[in-house]
């Protein structure tokens, strides 16, 4: 699978960091094959939080990623490009994000952190399928 899924969070795109984010991944060299700015329904975002949903911080994960717009995209670069992303994220937790990582870079929060990438390539696959199932 060399394809994944990415989001640029609410607050990424609230902070007009979306340019700075985008431009990681492409100075990385992986490319954009699609991407959109989406405003994120209930229902959708359960499907795409599926192992999350009825965990204490769903709620206010929820609000969060639906209270404006995201950018959603797919990136493509070479085998387990997945893996590429998730580094360059950084840890979920602000306080193991490592400097240099998108994360711990920009972010203080637990939930608004600004970037959300595929964990696997079977992710990558589901979550595509779910916000862009006509590529
Ligand atoms: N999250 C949170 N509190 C937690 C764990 C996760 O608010 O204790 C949020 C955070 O925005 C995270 C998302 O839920 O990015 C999904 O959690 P996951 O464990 O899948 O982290 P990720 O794969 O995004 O690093
Ligand atoms: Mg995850």
């Amino acid at each position: 699978m060399n394809r994944t899924f990415v989001i640029c969070k609410p607050d990424a795109v609230e902070r007009g960091l979306v340019g700075q984010i985008l431009t990681r991944f492409e100075q990385k060299g992986l490319k954009v094959v699609a991407a959109e700015l989406r405003q994120l329904d209930e229902a959708t975002l359960d499907r795409h939080y599926e192992e999350h949903v009825g965990k204490g911080f769903y709620a206010d994960l929820k609000a969060f990623m639906s209270r404006s717009p995201a950018m959603v995209m797919v990136l493509e670069g070479p085998e387990d490009v997945y893996a590429i992303v998730r580094t360059m994220m950084g840890a979920t937790n602000p306080a193991e994000s490592a400097p240099g990582t998108i994360r711990g870079d920009f972010g203080t929060i637990m939930t608004e952190n600004l970037v959300h990438g595929s964990d696997s390539n079977e992710s990558a696959a589901r979550e595509i399928g779910i916000f862009f199932p006509n590529l």
